[in-house]
């Protein structure tokens, strides 16, 4: 947003996050008439920032970018700038609940540490996908990642993979439950790149037996080496280099790579219940839960990518609305 923010002490919505989920529940504070602070490390932080085209948003037929729906969403937040304080680039570093019950955010923000409370806060920092590292770097797979040629999300992109060959990233159960559920879209063929690390690593003997079995039963076959490069994105096809010479060409690439991070410590600090996949656990207003007692923690919200969802944006801007509607009812 043009301008440069003025910090007040105090807010009532603390947001620290600024994706798709922060910036709308942002939005929907001011909306509602109260002052929100938004904390964000910057929109090449967030998830869809390396999404060249997302076909489910409503109102965009043609389909939209990641970097373009977020610029709209910060364009949005005009309307609200006398009760928003958007504070980019900002990284939020700790959070407490204050024996008042108000919540003390600490931030930095140009080059100062700088510390603000609120009636409530929102937890919107997202989770963080892990890249393949090649040759000791995550870089080269970025060009792939942004011409999307390589995926990262089946339920975003799924419907771009009938009839096409897919070179899926990843070697433990998580990347073949991938490489498995993306022959739902019917692809040509899909062959998994282990990277050089053994298939099914970390895996008990009955899961290791059961998806080497549906493996070859869906006919998913797989290359062991060691990946050193990437080709072909001018005829954009995702060309593999191998460390014993070899080289493939897919039509697509995708990762099943799963989290490099996701971003624990801040709801952690606050007591938060972590279910067993890693995301934060809610309750339907998206009030977070506590670990302790299983109660909602009163005033704290968790919504977007952090929270125990399906990792969409219609479902980022969903639990953002769902937790200020809550918030407004409840504690502002
Ligand atoms: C390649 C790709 C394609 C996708 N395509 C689609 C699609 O087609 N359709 C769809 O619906 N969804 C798609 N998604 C999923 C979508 O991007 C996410 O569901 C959405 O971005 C989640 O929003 P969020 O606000 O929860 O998190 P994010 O958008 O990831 O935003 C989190 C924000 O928190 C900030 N942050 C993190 N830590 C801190 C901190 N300590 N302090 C301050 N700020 C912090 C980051 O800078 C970032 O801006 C795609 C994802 C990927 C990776």
């Amino acid at each position: 947003m043009p301008g440069f923010p003025r910090l007040r002490d105090a807010y009532d919505v603390l947001i620290l996050g600024g994706g798709h989920a922060g910036l709308a529940a942002a939005l929907k504070t001011g909306l509602l008439g109260y002052t929100a602070l938004l904390v964000d490390r910057g929109p090449k932080y967030g998830r869809s920032y390396y999404a060249p085209k997302m076909d489910n948003i409503p109102g965009f037929p043609e389909g939209i970018s990641g970097h373009k729906l977020l610029d709209l969403q910060i364009a949005a937040l005009k309307q609200v700038e006398s009760a928003v304080t958007y504070v980019a680039p900002g990284l939020a570093t700790k959070i407490v609940r204050l024996p008042s019950g108000e919540y003390e955010l600490e931030f930095e923000w140009l080059k100062r540490a700088h510390t603000a409370r609120g009636r409530a806060a929102v937890l919107a920092v997202g989770v963080v996908d892990r890249m393949p590292v090649v040759d000791g770097k995550i870089d080269p797979i970025f060009p792939w990642a942004n011409f999307g040629i390589v995926d990262f999300c089946i339920l975003c992109d799924g419907h771009t993979l009938p009839g096409r060959s897919v070179g899926v990233l990843g070697n433990d159960a998580y990347a073949v439950r991938t490489a498995l559920d993306l022959l739902h879209f019917r692809p040509k063929s899909v062959e998994l790149l282990t990277l050089g690390r053994p298939l099914l690593e970390g895996s008990p003997d009955a899961e290791r037996e059961e998806l080497t079995r549906r493996m070859t039963e869906m006919g998913i076959s797989r290359v062991d080496a060691p990946v050193v490069g990437f080709d072909q994105i001018r005829e954009k096809r995702f060309g593999v280099r191998f460390a014993d010479g070899t080289s493939r060409i897919y039509d697509k690439g995708f990762s099943g790579l799963g989290w490099y991070d996701q971003h624990h410590a801040l709801p952690q600090s606050l007591g938060c219940r972590i279910d067993e996949e890693g995301y934060v656990v809610t309750d339907e207003d998206c009030r977070a839960i506590a670990d302790s007692d299983g109660r909602p923690i009163p005033g704290l919200y968790c919504v977007g990518d952090l929270r125990n969802g399906w990792n969409q944006i219609p479902e980022a801007w969903a639990t953002a609305e769902r937790a200020i509607i809550h918030a407004y009812a409840y504690y502002l």
